[in-house]
């Protein structure tokens, strides 16, 4: 049953609107109700993570944090010193949720199911009282003389709030009500995807990871340069695993870049030069100096069985001797000078043609929303609308693959929640 007023709405029944709701709940407010759209709340928590829910990332310093975040950053320095991942663990504790940490530093429920990380949300707003009403989508907010909301909702009903959190993802009709209240937008682009190489020289190598090289992604040409006004020789640069798949490239390394990039590629039309560096960063002088080891320590075996390290893919590496025509079976001591150049050049300068997104990754986000100079980032309250509250991926902020998105909406969420509480 939908009351006809409430204390406090929060629009969008997702992780940040239930941590909005719990964390004011249980710091003493009362009268909130949850209005979420469609019939199952904290849906995205429920399939995140391959079903496993990956809620935060061991990463505990907020000045370390901020730096996972392509968009926010900086800014999110304030809210994460109030509430980051150490508090996170601390609060699915008290909640009842045990967090198991993994050798990457992802943090998942101990069960290895979402659904413990919602049925504990879902218990948790129970118990503090909140009220969930499913169905039921937000359609419009204005102002009243005095204070508060007048909601309309999708289907004729209509509810008064004294405050309202706008909590509703990157769903157009949470945007829109906050444009109609005096907000601006940053537009939407997706974040988190792998790359297509068209044609693909690497694909009979679909499957081989290789851990960890640097990538470097450029405009496609100069004249995209001008165009979009990035200086040139400036370069978007990542380092880490890198899968390589039947379509292009993925793996964290690849998820990272994309995310980072996320603006550029798309002004780009998604394409771009893609540089790897397949050793990981070595200088020539060091890759020089692996190659004269190899060449007097296993002088008499043959190029295609010794690799210069041990960690290089056999395969990555006959592809390279191919690529270079060097024949695999050449003893390393006949190594020719212009052959080892073309090797080190293939292995520290490799360059492909990014022709376009590949599928997204486990984790799709998006970029853009509304701007973080718009909202008190100690409260999370609008700065254009008193009364207006703003929480989660409505925000324009998004941060990389690992944890860190869920961990933006609990942070969020729980800074509201006080800030209701206390208001
Ligand atoms: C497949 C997938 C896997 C992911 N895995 C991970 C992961 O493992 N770790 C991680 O950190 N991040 C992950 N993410 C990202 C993460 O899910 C989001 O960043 C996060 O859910 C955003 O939370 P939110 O509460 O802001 O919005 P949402 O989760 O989108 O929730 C918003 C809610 O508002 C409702 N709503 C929208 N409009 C209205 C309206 N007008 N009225 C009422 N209700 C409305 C929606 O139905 C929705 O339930 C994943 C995303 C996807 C798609």
């Amino acid at each position: 049953m939908l009351p006809s007023r409430a204390s406090v709405v929060v629009a969008g029944g997702g992780p940040a609107g239930y941590m909005a709701a719990i964390a004011a709940a249980e710091a003493g407010a009362t009268g909130l109700l949850i209005l979420e759209a469609t019939p199952e709340p904290l849906h995205k928590v429920r399939i995140s993570g391959g079903g496993r829910c990956n809620v935060t990332h061991a990463c505990w310093d907020p000045r370390a944090l901020v730096g996972h975040y392509p968009r926010g950053g900086q800014a999110l320095r304030g809210p994460f010193s109030r509430f980051a991942t150490g508090d996170t663990v601390a609060w699915f504790a008290e909640h009842g949720l045990e967090l198991v940490e993994e050798a990457d530093g992802r943090l998942f429920p101990r069960s290895n199911r979402s659904s413990s990380v919602v049925d504990t949300l879902r218990r948790a707003a129970r118990m503090a009282g909140v009220l969930s009403v499913e169905g039921q989508a937000l359609q419009a907010a204005e102002t009243l003389e005095g204070g508060g909301f007048r909601l309309r909702l999708r289907g004729g009903g209509q509810l008064h709030a004294d405050r309202l959190v706008l909590a509703t993802g990157s769903h157009p009709s949470g945007l829109r009500i906050a444009e109609a209240l005096g907000h601006g937008r940053v537009p939407p682009v997706p974040s988190l995807f792998t790359l297509a190489l068209e044609p693909h020289p690497l694909a009979s190598l679909a499957g081989v990871v290789a851990d960890p090289v640097v990538l470097e992604l450029e405009p496609p040409s100069a004249a995209v340069v001008a165009v979009e006004g990035r200086r040139r020789g400036e370069r978007h640069r990542q380092r880490g695993p890198l899968l390589i798949t039947h379509w292009g490239f993925s793996g964290p390394a690849t998820l990272r870049l994309s995310a980072f990039a996320a603006r550029d590629l798309r002004q780009w039309g998604y394409r771009a030069q893609l540089r790897i560096d397949w050793t990981g960063g070595l200088d020539p002088a060091e890759l020089e100096a692996r190659f004269r080891a190899v060449r007097l320590e296993q002088a008499r075996r043959q190029l295609g069985t010794a690799r210069p390290w041990a960690s290089l893919g056999r395969r990555l590496w006959l592809h390279l001797l191919e690529a270079c025509e060097v024949d695999g079976g050449q003893r390393w001591a006949d190594l020719g000078r212009n052959q080892q150049r073309d090797l080190m050049t293939a292995l520290r300068d490799s360059r492909y043609a990014i022709k376009g997104r590949g599928p997204f990754g486990e984790e799709f986000v998006t970029a853009g929303g509304i701007p973080l100079g718009e909202v008190n980032l100690a409260t999370m309250e609008s700065r254009r609308q008193e009364g207006l509250f703003l929480a989660g991926e409505i925000l324009d902020v998004d941060g990389v693959t690992g944890g860190f998105n869920f961990q933006h909406c609990w942070s969020s969420g729980w800074l509201a929640g006080q800030a209701l509480a206390g208001s």
